[in-house]
């Protein structure tokens, strides 16, 4: 039995009803094999003794056997409240014992018990308020071991989840067979599933725990590079005679712009067009930090297949993106003679009917789309490229969906072009683009002065509004942000419809605002859009609806209120609206106290940092090694036991074990690659549901 094929339903094991099978749910746990595939998020190390000794600085942790010696009581918020003190070999200490007074009946005066938490000294105590105790004796649960740390929902507990791992790896997870062939030299320290899963789950010590671990993230990295070998050993199957794809449309274009392309600019389109003449249908990347440019390129890029006579659809993710791109890109096209269409779910009826009688007789050749571009009723005349703008909105399952898809809409296989300014960390690239080619634009056009960043606190924003006031009164214009559309009555929270109206009516009478969000209907969007791009609207507050794209040079000024509400990823998007233009540029963010940790590293971050792959590395930092919840979010990968980029070894070694195997079987034919092709077909069905 592979690990793969366990998909018995984890309510098989004992204990789980209705209700933990929810909170499994919750946390994408439906089979055994999901359940032995949720990874610790940590591990409490109670082999360590530490006795009650306080030490200098905030808290120090304490793992050691203490006597109860005596009970107390004080008032607590006019509640009697529970104190023991207790004593090891080495000293004193108390612990805490808020709302817990019942605690005086098992932790009785005289009795020995085993006890962890974090002390701190407080009132002259050396004192715990969250600990854990345990009578003592030959065989203690939760003492004396490691404890794995699991991530939790609903009202699902430690103790139940350690539990039901016990009896899945019990029932189940004994003498798997090994998925991946072993190959001698590679991937030392690897060791079969049973063993790591038992590691992992049900640690000896620390450093067994991490060999497993990184046993499993091996085992992941593996498959995922192997489904990248096979894409790339089938896209070369598809052979062409190189298209015809004439560059005369594109030098004409590039002759009346009114500024020149910047060197990277240059040197991505010169790579697609050298790919759209190959023989293999392109798959390229074009990477680029927000503002850099990387519409120009694309819109460059599909001339030669426009002027072939061919049909190029541009992807967006937002009906805000799609009719702001075909305002620019009518606007280029306009003297060359080519028309530019929209289709997007929102077409009335007949218009919808007018644009698919032009995609199809082939009289529209440029096709500005969100996902409407491959309903089911759109027939191309001869669809030869796709750009997917933002890819990383779409996800990376959704991108292979998309190119198959795609293919089905297109004659022969398509030509694609990836555009993301989701600064990811060179040390990810491969792991996340392992089958595309990748085009980056590292510098900006020129001219552009780096975006200033404030923070302001809550009730400070009346300086904030005298700044902005100053930069409407110059000519330049506003963005608002808000986290919510309307007020919530939960939250103490702005919100984009309430401070719109209170910008127009009591802030800026003499300006005009606009409002946008996920809910206003699509032709008044356009309107305002329209508005704020030609200027006759001067402050446009929204909600992150505007984090993806949108393109207005003469805007200055982003604010964005309960910045410590948006990840760094969303604030950097946000502050990329801004900066586009020749004119010096500023970002708030407006913050509400108390704030996280996190919040304030995330709000200095911002302040300090304009570099997108820096700010994703510090995000990677923020949020601490195997949390990958930014990237995850965005949709690159979902990876459960690997961490990277520290294990970018494993990666490069289960990489060159699965390219070396699928460059040798690469339809799985052999006998003892069975194993790795119904892990693959298992995985790839997880992968569609
Ligand atoms: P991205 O999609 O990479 O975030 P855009 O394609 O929206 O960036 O471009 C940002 C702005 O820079 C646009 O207003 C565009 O017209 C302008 N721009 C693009 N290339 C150049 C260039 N070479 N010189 C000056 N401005 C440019
Ligand atoms: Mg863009």
């Amino acid at each position: 039995m592979l690990l793969y094929e366990l998909s018995t339903s984890v309510t098989k094991l004992n204990g789980v009803g209705p209700a933990a099978a929810a909170d499994l749910h919750n946390l994408g746990v439906h089979t055994i094999r999901d359940l032995l595939w949720l990874l610790p998020r940590e591990y409490e190390d109670r082999q360590q003794t530490c006795p009650l000794i306080p030490q200098a600085g905030e808290h120090s942790w304490i793992n050691t056997t203490v006597e109860i010696i005596a009970h107390d009581y004080f008032l607590f918020q006019g509640k009697h409240t529970l104190k023991i003190y207790v004593r090891d070999s080495e000293g004193q200490g108390c612990l805490v014992c808020f709302g817990r007074n019942f605690l005086a009946r098992k932790l009785t005066v005289g009795s020995r018990h085993f006890l962890c938490g974090w002390f701190s000294v407080r009132y002259g105590d050396f004192q715990c308020s969250a600990f854990d105790s345990e009578p003592v004796s030959d065989s203690p649960r939760l003492f004396g071991r490691i404890l794995p740390i699991y991530p939790l929902s609903g009202s699902l507990q430690q103790g139940r989840l350690r539990n039901l791992m016990q009896q899945a790896i019990s029932h189940y997870g004994e003498q798997l067979d090994p998925s991946i062939p072993a190959k001698p030299g590679v991937a030392p320290g690897v060791v079969p599933t049973t063993a790591a899963l038992r590691q992992v789950h049900l640690p000896p010590d620390m450093p067994a725990a991490e060999q497993g671990r990184a046993a499993l993230a091996y085992e992941e990295l593996f498959f995922m590079q192997a489904r990248i070998a096979l894409a790339v050993t089938a896209r070369a199957q598809l052979h062409r005679p190189p298209p015809k794809r004439p560059p005369g449309l594109l030098q004409q274009l590039v002759n009346t712009l009114p500024f020149a392309l910047t060197p990277d600019q240059r040197s991505s389109i010169d790579e697609i067009r050298a790919d759209l003449c190959g023989t293999v249908p392109m798959r390229r990347l074009l990477h680029g930090d927000v503002g850099s440019g990387k519409t120009l390129v694309a819109i460059c890029s599909a001339l030669p297949v426009l002027e072939g006579g061919g049909q190029t659809v541009l992807l967006v993710p937002t009906e805000l993106l799609a009719q702001q791109h075909l305002r620019t890109i009518s606007a280029l096209f306009a003297p060359l003679g080519i028309a530019c269409e929209l289709l997007c779910g929102s077409l009335s009826a007949s218009r919808r009917r007018e644009v698919l009688a032009g995609i199809q007789s082939g009289s529209s050749r440029f096709i500005c789309a969100t996902h409407a571009a491959f309903s089911r009723d759109v027939q191309y005349s001869d669809l030869q490229y796709i750009i997917v703008d933002e890819q990383h909105r779409f996800g990376v399952e959704q991108r292979q969906a998309l190119i198959e898809k795609a293919g089905k809409f297109a004659h022969t296989g398509p030509d694609v072009l990836f555009m993301t300014a989701t600064p990811i960390p060179r040390t990810l690239a491969l792991t996340v683009f392992g089958d595309l080619q990748v085009s980056a634009i590292t510098t900006m056009p020129p001219g552009r002065l780096p975006v200033l960043t404030h923070l302001a606190r809550h009730g400070n924003e009346q300086k904030v509004y005298d700044w902005v006031r100053g930069e409407l009164n110059a000519g330049r214009q506003a963005y608002f942000v808000y986290p919510l559309i309307r007020e919530s009555s939960k939250l103490s929270i702005r919100d984009v419809e309430s401070m719109a109206h209170y910008l127009k009516e009591s802030v800026f009478p003499e300006f005009a605002v606009g409002v946008i969000h996920s809910e206003t209907p699509v032709e008044q969007k356009e309107q305002i859009m329209q508005g704020f791009a030609q200027g006759s609207i001067q402050i446009l507050a929204a909600t992150s609806v505007i984090e993806v794209g949108v393109d207005v040079p003469n805007a200055t000024c982003m604010v964005i209120e309960h910045a410590e509400r948006f990840g760094l990823a969303a604030l950097h998007q946000l502050r990329g609206r801004v900066g586009r233009g020749v004119h010096q540029s500023y970002c708030f963010l407006v913050y509400s106290e108390p704030l996280t940790e996190d919040a304030k590293q995330r709000l200095k971050v911002m302040k300090e940092h304009n570099d997108g792959f820096r700010i994703a590395e510090e995000d990677l930092n923020i949020r601490g090694p195997g949390d990958l919840a930014g990237i995850r979010q965005a949709g690159f990968l979902r990876l459960r036991a690997a961490r990277l980029p520290q294990d970018m070894d494993i990666m490069n070694t289960a990489r060159s074990h699965a390219f070396t195997l699928i460059q040798q079987d690469p339809q799985l034919e052999k006998a003892e690659h069975a194993a790795v092709r119904t892990a693959l077909h298992m995985l790839e069905i997880e992968g569609d549901t």
